[in-house]
């Protein structure tokens, strides 16, 4: 028996697992985020790329091109409320969020269900919305 050592089973397989695959992807954003996304195989990269391009990929907005956007949260009644805005002419591409798991998907789709070919979801808000 030696002291000193200290021995976590949990812990080597955690050290196990990060070894096994885990890779960094550093990605650029076409609206100039930079980030570094951890993953620990080729799927997982795919799925994490993926989501985070669905959801912050947005180079500009649709109905005036500007590239001068802004990402804005607001809680109403207790709800959150994703949304990007445009600054130049104040327009919304707004998310919902899918009930298993929570992640964020941009509202594509038009009241119809159909998917919004002219502004890919981009819309102002009516006189007395928001
Ligand atoms: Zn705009």
């Amino acid at each position: 028996m030696s002291f000193g050592v200290e021995r976590s089973e949990y812990r080597n397989s955690l050290d196990d697992n990060l070894c096994k695959g885990y890779m960094k992807i550093n990605y650029q954003t076409k609206n100039r985020l930079n980030v570094e996304i951890n993953v620990d195989s080729a799927k997982d990269a795919f799925k994490k790329l993926a989501e985070f391009q669905e959801v912050f990929d947005e180079s500009h907005c649709q109905l005036c091109k500007s590239n001068d956007l802004q990402f804005i949260v607001r809680t109403v009644d207790g709800n959150d409320y994703y949304e990007l805005k445009c600054q130049s002419c104040f327009a919304k591409l707004a998310y919902g969020q899918h009930k298993s798991g929570g992640s964020l998907f941009p509202k594509r789709k038009l009241a119809n269900g159909d998917y919004d070919k002219e502004n890919h979801g981009w819309h102002k808000w009516a006189p007395n919305g928001n």
